[in-house]
C-alpha cells in the first residue's frame, strides 16, 4: 500500500561527481541519450524528463554521476565547506552528501565521516570508494561520543547533521494518509524519541569549539523533528555565538512560523518537490570563544 514519490511523474535528478568529471563532459555524454540540463540552484545538478532511468549507465556504476534528488543536494552546498576546511558529517552512511562534501572541497582538506551502524559503515565506504574521495576519514562510531575537546577534532570548522528521522518526506502510505489513527500513540512515541536524539546531536555538533557552520537536515515533513528541534536549541546556540541563517534565498518554501527566524530555514514539498526535506543552518558570527555549559 505505499508507494514511493520517485513513482511521481515528476523530474529526475543527478548529480555529477566533480571529482571524477566535470559538469560540461557530463552534459555531452549524457545529451547523446537524454533530455538533460542543468538545475539552476545547485550546481553539479543535472535534470531529466520523468520516468528517466539511469541506474544502469556507465557514468552512474563508474561513480562519475550519483543518483541524488535535488533536496537532498541542496544540503552540502548550504553548508558551503571550503576546500581546505576540516568538516564533520556526523550521521554519515550511505554517504551521498559525504562525497558530496568532497566533491564541493575538490578533494582537499579533510571529512570526518562518522556513522554508527556496522553494516551501514560498509555502504558507507563503498560509496566514498566509489566516488573517488580520498579526503574522506570513515570512523564506526556514535558522533554523541565523539568529544569536542578532543584535539583530533579541534578544527573542524564545519559540520553536516543529517541525523537519523522518520522519513516521512520520502515515503506516503496510502492508508496513513487517510486513516485518523496516523498520529496513533506508537507514531508519537517514535517521532518524540527520534526528535530526542536529533536535540541531542544538535547540541552536541553547536559544542565543537571551531565550528563557524553547521547544517540540520532531514527527510522528515514533522515539525516535531524540523522546527521544534531548530526552536529548541536557540537559546544554547546563541550562547555559543551561532545565529540562524538564510539558505537558498530564492526558495519559497520556508519553515513554519513558529520562532523569530523560521524564514532562514527551508522545507521542499514531499508532493510538489517530490522529497520532503527540511535544511536549516547555523552560522558563528564574530570569533568570541563559546560558553561552556
Ligand atoms: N547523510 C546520509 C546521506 O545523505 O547519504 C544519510 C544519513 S541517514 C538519514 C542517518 C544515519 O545516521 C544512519 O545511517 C544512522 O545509522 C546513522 N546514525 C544514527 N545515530 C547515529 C549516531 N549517534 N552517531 C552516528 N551515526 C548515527
Amino acid at each position: 500500500t505505499s508507494y514511493k514519490i520517485s513513482d511521481l511523474p515528476k523530474p529526475r535528478y543527478a548529480r555529477v561527481n566533480t571529482l571524477k568529471m566535470d559538469v560540461e563532459s557530463a552534459l555531452v555524454e549524457l545529451k547523446k541519450q537524454y533530455e538533460v540540463c542543468q538545475d539552476a540552484m545547485v550546481p553539479d545538478l543535472l535534470i531529466f524528463p520523468p520516468r528517466t532511468d539511469l541506474h544502469d549507465h556507465h557514468l552512474v556504476k563508474s561513480g562519475s554521476v550519483f543518483l541524488q534528488g535535488k533536496a537532498s543536494s541542496m544540503v552540502a552546498v548550504a553548508l558551503g565547506p571550503k576546500p581546505r576546511w576540516e568538516v564533520i558529517d556526523a550521521c554519515a552512511s550511505p554517504g551521498n552528501k559525504t562525497v558530496h562534501l568532497a566533491a564541493l572541497m575538490k578533494g582537499n582538506g579533510k571529512i570526518i565521516a562518522c556513522e554508527l551502524n556496522k553494516e551501514r559503515v560498509k555502504r558507507l565506504k563503498d560509496t566514498v570508494e566509489l566516488a573517488g574521495a580520498t579526503n574522506v576519514e570513515v570512523k564506526h562510531e556514535d558522533f554523541l561520543n565523539m568529544s569536542p575537546e578532543d584535539p583530533a577534532y579541534s578544527k573542524v570548522q564545519a559540520i553536516l547533521l543529517d541525523p537519523s528521522c522518520s522519513g516521512s518526506g520520502t515515503v506516503v502510505d496510502r492508508l496513513d494518509h487517510l486513516l485518523p489513527s496516523y498520529t496513533a500513540e506508537s507514531d508519537v512515541n517514535r517521532l518524540e524519541k527520534l526528535a530526542a536524539f536529533q536535540r541531542k546531536a544538535l547540541e552536541h555538533a553547536l559544542s565543537f569549539p571551531a565550528v563557524e557552520r553547521i547544517v540540520y537536515s532531514t527527510c522528515s515533513i514533522n515539525q516535531v523533528e524540523n522546527e521544534d528541534v531548530i526552536k529548541s536549541v536557540l537559546p544554547l546556540a546563541s550562547s555559543y555565538g551561532f545565529e540562524l541563517t538564510t539558505i537558498f534565498p530564492q526558495w519559497p518554501r520556508r519553515g513554519h512560523p513558529i520562532f523569530d527566524g523560521s524564514q532562514h530555514v527551508l522545507r521542499t514539498d514531499l508532493i510538489e518537490d517530490q522529497e520532503g526535506f527540511f535544511i536549516a543552518l547555523f552560522v558563528r558570527k564574530g570569533v568570541s570563544p563559546p560558553v561552556k555549559h
